[in-house]
């Protein structure tokens, strides 16, 4: 239960130089509140619900010099994927030490019982063998993740404005059976996702339900009136190869029902879809179709992938 979860008091009290030890401040005198060492720079980019981290993975040698988080609610899951991180930074220290090293990267050591219960699709650890192996820029030191339940606290770990990427892929996969408050994209929910993110920045998702494409297209905003608007939609983002759907239009229309929030029209207007000619730009959107654990999932499945990227605009001057 969330009992079991430990969240810092503010943004202020979190101890970020245990996840970035290679950002850590030089400057021993400078300490947050919290009391540890200070790092050089804010995270920026979050993965909601991370998984075994494919995307931060994916991601770590694209943006070498951001910090990027991945907030996962499953304890074996978090570890498993923090000793994956920490196995491919050891490599990496190995590598430009010495260059022809062919050493194995060790077996994550359990660190709690749990973790050799490991859910059946953890992916194959570790998953660049040493002799593939080679070094990337940023060294995976830019990469970390820890336990969270993202629906509770965010606001503990970061500021407003803080954030220039927000990742959300292939959340909540009983999208039908779940109630609406137990979504990770709703009104109120994205109204802290709106928060956090800085003008200009974007909010990346990816999922294979197409029902729940479209109730992410409603609650940014964006009309899909009915079965025909949600065609032109495949057929406009197949062109440009963002859209791998092979499946018939869903009979299942965008739930209507809100989610019984105020201020779903003002969240809306903080977001605009970005364009598919500017999507097929940003290698991220390539990392998150293909990297994800669950996108290689979907892929070997033959499965849709529907993609939808929101740009954070300025905050309007509301009266
Ligand atoms: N994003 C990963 C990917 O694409 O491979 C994992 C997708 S998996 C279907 C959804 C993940 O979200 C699961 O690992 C689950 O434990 C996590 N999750 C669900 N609700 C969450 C929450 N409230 N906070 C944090 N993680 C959550």
């Amino acid at each position: 239960s969330d009992f079991d979860l430990e969240y810092p008091l503010s943004p202020a009290h979190m101890n970020w130089a245990s996840h970035y030890p290679g950002f850590v401040d030089p400057d021993t005198s400078k300490l947050t509140v919290g009391g540890s060492r200070r790092i050089l720079k804010d995270v920026e980019v979050v993965d909601i619900g991370c998984g075994f981290g494919g995307l931060l993975i994916g991601l770590a040698p694209v943006l070498p010099d951001t910090l990027m988080l991945g907030m996962e609610i499953r304890l074996q899951v978090t570890e498993y994927l923090q000793a994956r991180i920490s196995a491919l930074r050891a490599q990496q220290d190995r590598l430009r030490k010495d260059p022809s090293s062919s050493e194995p990267i060790p077996e994550p050591q359990p660190t709690d019982t749990e973790t050799s219960d490991l859910p059946e699709d953890a992916p194959a650890f570790p998953d660049a063998s040493s002799k593939d192996a080679a070094l990337i820029p940023g060294g995976y030191q830019n990469i970390s993740a820890l336990r969270a339940n993202t629906m509770k606290f965010l606001p503990r770990f970061f500021a407003r404005h803080q954030l220039s990427k927000i990742f959300i892929c292939f959340p909540d996969p009983h999208f039908k059976v779940r109630k609406h408050k137990a979504r990770i994209v709703s009104s109120a929910l994205n109204a802290e996702y709106a928060y956090f993110l800085k003008p200009g920045g974007f909010l990346y998702t990816i999922t294979d339900v197409e029902q729940y494409h479209r109730w992410i297209l409603d609650h940014f905003g964006v009309q899909q009136k009915d079965d025909a608007a949600a065609a032109t939609e495949k057929e406009h983002t197949a062109g440009v190869g963002l859209s791998e759907d092979n499946s018939k239009p869903g009979d299942d229309d965008v739930d209507s029902e809100s989610d019984g929030e105020s201020g779903e029209a003002r969240v809306k207007e903080l977001f605009e879809r970005v364009s598919d000619e500017e999507l097929v730009k940003d290698p991220c959107v390539k990392v998150m179709r293909e990297e994800t654990e669950e996108g290689k999932k979907v892929k070997r499945n033959n499965g849709p992938k529907f993609v939808a990227v929101f740009r954070r605009l300025p905050d309007p001057e509301w009266s």
